[in-house]
């Protein structure tokens, strides 16, 4: 089932968290909506969800306007990050309570074999009469997906779903969702907040900021070519520093950095840590070592250029470097944006 958004537009009293989003999202797609806290991403899947009506534009499911059909016509299934398991349940009861109350009648016997196949699919086998309480953290959110699918809906809305759980279980639960989906190939929008979670699963992101779309496209598209200095700062991690453009250039410390199209005057220069390089002899900009910080995988330095700019950067863990060195930072990719 695909989705559409057109202009739609949603104010809470005089604040206006919504601003015209228009969105397509296609039949079997897995998209996420990423932004800061309070971009409105929650409200706008609300609105597709049906729990939350907008106040202008139209939400389409396949060609039917949905925009007014309430919650339970929809066909969707949502998870929340607060969307608790029924405690007095078992994950067997929690997972077959939407086929109860649905208009669908299914017959005991049915109810049963779809709650055995749901548990077989996330991998909770021999679960089924534990409590919420007996299941950890992850196997929760495993038990409210098997409930959001239990009654087979056209479109999956996950709100922060792994948000309360600890960094590996969430890399685990997404490996298992990206797999959950490829499996399902339900039209998925997922929401959240955490860049590495959006770019690990989802075929396309869409970035939200105060309640506008400022940049959607694949993972690919947008970390490559970042249209914004919003979006570079959000994505990127990056040194963002003040700089003047004159005449298409930009002039670091000696280095000349290209800032094609950007007018001559203030800007801002972002600088990713993965494309700067310490070189002891240069090219680049004249540094000295300020601190260098151990991660498994590399090393994080950071440096004062001669100019008296921070600039943080990564090296692999087998390079010799220390506080106090001196030498170059080099630059091999940068980008500019008026300010
Ligand atoms: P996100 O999910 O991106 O953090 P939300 O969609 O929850 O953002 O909220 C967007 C904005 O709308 C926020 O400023 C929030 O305070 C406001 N907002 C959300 N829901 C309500 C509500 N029911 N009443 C008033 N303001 C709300
Ligand atoms: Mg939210």
């Amino acid at each position: 089932m695909k989705i559409r958004l057109h202009n739609v537009v949603k104010t809470f009293d005089t604040f206006r968290a919504v601003h015209g989003v228009s969105l397509d999202i296609g039949s079997g797609e897995l998209v996420a909506l990423l932004g800061p806290s309070g971009s409105g991403k929650t409200t706008i899947l609300r609105m597709v969800a049906g729990l939350e009506y907008a106040d202008a534009g139209h939400i389409y499911f396949g060609d039917l306007d949905a925009t007014d059909i309430p919650v339970r016509d929809r066909g969707v299934g949502f998870v929340f990050q607060h969307y608790a398991l029924f405690p007095h349940m078992t994950v067997a009861e929690n997972i077959a309570f939407g086929m109860k109350v649905s208009k669908i009648r299914r017959s005991a016997a049915e109810i049963e074999r779809r709650v055995f196949e749901l548990l077989g699919l996330v991998r909770l086998d021999g679960l089924g009469n534990r409590f919420p309480g007996q299941i950890s953290g992850g196997q929760r959110q495993r038990v409210a997906l098997a409930r959001a699918l239990a009654v087979d809906p056209k479109v999956l809305l996950l709100d922060e779903p792994f948000g309360a759980l600890d960094t590996n279980v969430r890399r685990d639960l997404r490996r298992w969702l990206r797999s959950i989906h490829e499996e399902l190939g339900i039209t998925t929008l997922f929401v959240t907040h955490d860049k590495e979670e959006a770019m690990d699963l989802a075929d396309r992101l869409v970035i939200l900021n105060e309640g506008r779309i400022v940049q959607q496209g694949t993972t690919e598209d947008i970390c490559r070519a970042p249209n914004s200095a919003f979006v570079m700062n959000f994505l990127g991690d990056a040194n963002r520093l003040p700089v003047t453009v004159s005449a298409d250039t930009v002039d670091f410390d000696g280095v000349r950095i290209p800032a094609d199209g950007v007018p001559d005057g203030r800007a801002e220069l972002f600088l990713l840590p993965g494309d700067l390089a310490w070189q002891p002899s240069g090219p680049g900009v004249p540094a000295s070592i300020v601190r260098v910080i151990d991660h498994i995988h590399a090393r994080r330095v950071v440096a004062l250029s001669q100019g008296g700019q921070l600039l943080e950067f990564d090296t692999p863990p087998e390079t010799v470097i220390r506080a106090g060195d001196r030498g170059h930072v080099e630059i091999r990719k940068a980008k500019v944006f008026a300010s």
